[in-house]
């Protein structure tokens, strides 16, 4: 059985293709992090290969038979991830990963019907993985299925691309992620309520937070410290900057999300100076949020948001993080109570 939750377009397509023999060589698996793209991933690999294939009631795999248990424990010869290698602040899949899989897409599966290469991160196949990844795409050997997973696909070479089968994941609306957590995961109504909607559209994330209380206590220390951004000294803004570079090559995915999370934590100041309620993110933070709100323009929660994001752009491509940090730490907002609007400049 497939579990991921929300994507019916993609198993629709998916368990047509398999039941008709009519696979593509190449997916192109699009969606945000922690959307459940690997997840998809490993589970189609475990859906190709599984002994149990044959069963035209099955979707998706059995999850029992040998084949299954191998893949599920990364043990299956024929399943290969590659992922994206960091060295001194540089991220790519390089050519020294692709090529002996390439290598190895030659040759006959070893244990299962299929050979499966999941790249995880294929946007950051640098130029020279792409071009030799591309001669393969173009004569697909027999049995090989390319899985590329990608959060940015605009940064694909667009050959590569349109070499590929495109499978999008949507962002799960949060009511039914809310339902989903409580029928499937067993999360109090409170809980998925909560969670639906810190998840932005991300299921893994939110089935993750669910059972791992560290994630939301990671959250509420990242806001606690977000709060007191406005008002810190410039060493303590520059302290916090080193020590999220220092994160990066070991934790990247952390620091995204940290980012991820300044966004929201701007984004529901905005929301609030507007005065939308709807949109909030950070619904059990109202009261920081109030106080906050109160103490920035539109405007400058709006162009934060902005240099966030493009923080976030900066750091996935190769810029000095350190640097990139460092600068949106300098143009974290100050404080304009609305006390002491008189006189002030207009937006
Ligand atoms: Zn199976």
């Amino acid at each position: 059985m497939w579990t991921i939750f929300g994507q019916d377009h993609i198993l629709r397509a998916i368990d047509q293709a398999i039941a008709d023999g009519a696979l593509a060589h190449a997916y192109l698996i699009v969606g945000s992090p922690h959307a459940g793209k690997a997840t998809f991933a490993r589970e189609l690999a475990q859906a190709v290969n599984c002994e149990r294939a044959a069963q035209p009631d099955l979707r998706g795999p059995c999850a029992k038979c040998r084949q299954c248990r191998r893949i599920a424990a990364g043990r299956h010869a024929d399943v290969v991830t590659l992922a994206v290698q960091e060295e001194e602040g540089h991220r790519a899949i390089l050519l020294e990963q692709v090529l002996p899989a390439l290598h190895l897409a030659s040759l006959r599966p070893y244990e299962g019907a299929w050979r499966i290469f999941i790249l995880d991160g294929a946007e950051f196949l640098n130029q020279e993985s792409a071009n030799s990844l591309l001669k393969t795409l173009e004569e697909p050997p027999p049995n090989v299925l390319w899985l590329l997973l990608a959060t940015d696909e605009e940064r694909l070479l667009p050959t590569i691309r349109s070499r590929c089968q495109r499978l999008s994941f949507r962002a799960v609306a949060p009511e039914a992620m809310a339902s989903a957590l409580q029928e499937r995961w067993n999360a109090s109504p409170e809980q998925a309520t909560l969670l639906a909607r810190l998840a932005q559209g991300s299921l893994g994330w939110a089935v993750r937070a669910l059972q791992d209380p560290t994630v939301l206590e990671a959250r509420a220390r990242a806001l606690d410290r977000l709060a007191e951004l406005p008002s810190a000294s410039l060493e303590q803004r520059f302290a916090y900057a080193a020590e999220l570079a220092s994160l990066i090559p070991r934790e990247r995915t952390a620091v995204r999300d940290t980012l991820d999370l300044w966004a929201t934590w701007w984004r529901d100041i905005l929301h609030l100076n507007v005065g939308s309620l709807q949109g909030i993110w950070n619904q059990d933070r109202l009261d920081d949020l109030r106080q906050q709100a109160a103490l920035f323009r539109p405007s400058q929660a709006a162009g934060f948001v902005q240099l966030i994001l493009q923080t976030e752009q900066y750091l996935d491509m190769n810029i000095n993080a350190r640097l990139a940090l460092e600068h949106l730490m300098l143009r974290v907002p100050v404080a304009t109570p609305a006390a002491s609007t008189a006189g002030r400049r207009p937006d």
